[in-house]
Order: structure tokens, then C-alpha cells, then sequence
């Protein structure tokens, strides 16, 4: 085999620029959240320690019951409830694998609700990163004070 032969192939669009590893785990929680099953709202997460994904979750329904696109959503209060949210997903498919995620960041396409914010802040992340801002402004201050930081991520290439 020639020197030239062993030349890696590398395709670059822009010399130079490169992912920010946020916008790299976030590009990959907008792919995870083009899972879900709920046409509401499409959710993806990802739990990262040490530039290591720990897990990732999207909202779909409960394991083994039918999708909202296929049935219709569950709603209440105008929101539909039949499904688990990414958060939560991403959360339980650690505990389902022994994956600690004690001190880990969280990368989710929106802002979580009040009740994934009570898992998340229950289970050790430490930070929650999002890209938008989704509904609930009670964890704005609620994240202050128990120590979670709240970053909104921009992404400035696809
Ligand atoms: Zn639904
Ligand atoms: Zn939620």
C-alpha cells in the first residue's frame, strides 16, 4: 500500500469549523426526538457525562400500548398525557441499564415540564441544557435554587 493510499478521506464543507460538543449533543437530541410517537410535541434527550452519552430518551406512549399517531393522543387539560416524556425515557432507560447519571448533563430539544424538572433534579443532573423554551416558567427559579443550571443552547449549524 502507497503513503497516498493511506491518506484518510476527509469530506469538509467549511475548513475549520467544526460542532461545538453542545450543539453536537444537542444536534443528536433533535434526531432522537424524530422518534416520537406524539404528534403534539416532538421531544428527544440525551444524558451525557464526560462527553459520553449515558442514554437518550424521545415521548412516545407506554412500552407496549399504541402510538398517538396511530390512535389519537389522550387528552386532558388540553395536553395529551398518554405518552412518557423524553426526559423521563432517557432517565429510565439508564435505571433500566445500571447507568449512573449522578452529576450528568441533560440535553433536551425544549425546556423541561414540572414533572420531568422534579426527575431530573431528583436523579443527580446537574445541568439541563434545551433549545427552546417550552411552558413552564416555575422552573426558572425553582432551578436556582436547588443548584441545577438552566442553559438554552443555540444551534448555528445543522
Ligand atoms: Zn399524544
Ligand atoms: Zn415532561
Amino acid at each position: 500500500m502507497t503513503t497516498k493510499e493511506l491518506q484518510p478521506q476527509v469530506v469538509q464543507d467549511q475548513p475549520g469549523k467544526r460542532v461545538s460538543w453542545d450543539e453536537y449533543f444537542m444536534n443528536i437530541a433533535i434526531q432522537a426526538a424524530t422518534r416520537s410517537t406524539c404528534s403534539r410535541k416532538h421531544v428527544g434527550a440525551v444524558i451525557v457525562r464526560d462527553k459520553t452519552i449515558l442514554s437518550t430518551g424521545y415521548n412516545g406512549s407506554i412500552r407496549g400500548m399504541p402510538h398517538c399517531d396511530d390512535v389519537g393522543h389522550m387528552m386532558e387539560n388540553d395536553h395529551c398525557i398518554a405518552t412518557v416524556h423524553a426526559e423521563a425515557n432517557a432517565i429510565i432507560q439508564a435505571a433500566k441499564n445500571g447507568t449512573a447519571i449522578n452529576g450528568a448533563d441533560i440535553y433536551v430539544t425544549a425546556s423541561p415540564c414540572w414533572n420531568c424538572f422534579k426527575l431530573i433534579a431528583n436523579s443527580g443532573i446537574k445541568r439541563i441544557l434545551y433549545l427552546e423554551f417550552y411552558r413552564d416558567e416555575k422552573i426558572l427559579t425553582v432551578s436556582r435554587q436547588a443548584g441545577i443550571e438552566l442553559i438554552q443552547v443555540a444551534i448555528t449549524s445543522a
